[in-house]
């Protein structure tokens, strides 16, 4: 027999596509703050964020009479017809994230704007509603997320350690804070405060607050157009370069999105100044004419791709290549190789 599925049903089967672990819970969530207007994040989680996260915001909040909505699946302020799909970069998936991490966890969230006099409370478990009521909150948004996947047992059993899931969020707020150096990101795990940054605008402060003295004291400031290309940031001396890709961060139109053409350049910029198998330190902005990408917004994996791919690389090998002939790249008297 046929059947067309319940709602509850389908929003499962989808947040097992598209969330697959808590990070992806995190990312969305902090998503949502950002574009919400946010100057101050905090993330909590517990057990890796397996059994408990909770996002807190400064942002705009949801009207009251929108706090359902935002629930349903497609629900969303930020796009009203297909063409505005090509403006925007990535938004992880339009309008599904809330109510597919509403399907397989038990949130609550709690939400005002700063017109309304009272705020919501609102609780959903497994994608059922349990609690919609007036709450006297400061503006804002927070909401909480506890037990990933307790009603899909087969999802939950991928799930990595609590440490392993845990050091996963803390790649990912790292990435945000450097993305947005004029928001303040807090994260707490299991009571101890692992990252925070003032939120102060400047990305070398960021890059402190995150990495500490040894790699902020060895940057080498970058600020390269040609074209309709710009790059900005800070490439680390060759000498503190590392044995793995993990310090290689960089930002396409402020988001984090990974390509191979970006790491290529960066490395064959680095080729004469670091050793084999050794990668740099960057946090490079890219700013690339919107109309000239292609993201292709898979919901666990991003395609980017670029009109000119040649250009693109020579542009930021280029510009890595210069920052690195131009400044002295030999450690100084006292400064510790
Ligand atoms: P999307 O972000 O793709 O629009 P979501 O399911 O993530 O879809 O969110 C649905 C809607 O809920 C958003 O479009 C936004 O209007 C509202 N929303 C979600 N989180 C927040 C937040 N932290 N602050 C303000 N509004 C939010
Ligand atoms: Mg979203």
């Amino acid at each position: 027999m046929i059947r067309v599925l319940d709602k509850a049903t389908i929003d499962k089967i989808a947040a097992g596509e598209v969330i697959e672990r808590p990070s992806s819970v995190v990312k969305e969530l902090l998503e949502n703050a950002i574009d919400a207007g946010s100057t101050a994040v905090t993330v909590e989680i517990k057990d890796g964020g397996t059994s408990f996260i909770r996002v807190t915001d400064n942002g705009c909040g949801i009207p009251k009479e929108e706090v359902r909505m935002a629930y349903m699946r497609h629900a969303t302020s930020k796009i009203e017809h297909a063409e505005d799909l090509n403006s925007i970069l990535s938004l992880g998936f339009r309008g599904e994230a809330l109510s597919t991490i509403a399907a397989v966890s038990q949130t609550e969230m709690i939400t005002k704007t700063a017109t309304d006099l009272t705020g919501i409370k609102y609780v959903i478990h497994g994608g059922k509603e349990i609690e919609y009521k007036d709450v006297g909150v400061p503006n804002g948004t927070t909401i909480v997320v506890r037990n990933l996947f307790f009603n899909t047992p087969a999802r939950k059993k991928f799930l990595k350690s609590a440490m392993t899931e845990g050091s996963y969020i803390f790649d990912l707020l790292t990435r945000i804070a450097l993305s947005h150096p004029e928001i303040s990101f807090k994260l707490i795990a299991n009571g101890q405060t692992r990252i925070d940054t003032s939120g102060n605008g400047k990305l070398k402060d960021t890059i402190y607050q995150l990495y500490g003295r040894d790699i902020t004291a060895n940057l080498i400031p970058i600020d390269y157009t040609d074209g309709d290309i710009h790059l900005s940031g800070f490439i680390g001396k060759p000498f503190i370069a590392r044995g793995n890709r993990g310090l290689e961060n960089y930002f396409i139109n402020h988001r984090y999105i990974k390509s191979n053409v970006v790491n290529r350049a960066i490395e064959e910029g680095y080729r004469t100044f670091v050793m084999q198998h050794k990668f740099p330190f960057t946090v490079l902005y890219l700013d690339l004419p919107q109309e000239k990408c292609d993201v292709n917004v898979h919901p666990t994996k991003m395609e980017f791709k670029y009109d000119n791919e040649k250009k693109l690389f020579e542009v930021c090998c280029t510009a890595v290549k210069l920052a690195l002939t131009h400044k002295e790249i030999i450690p100084k008297e006292g400064e510790k190789p």
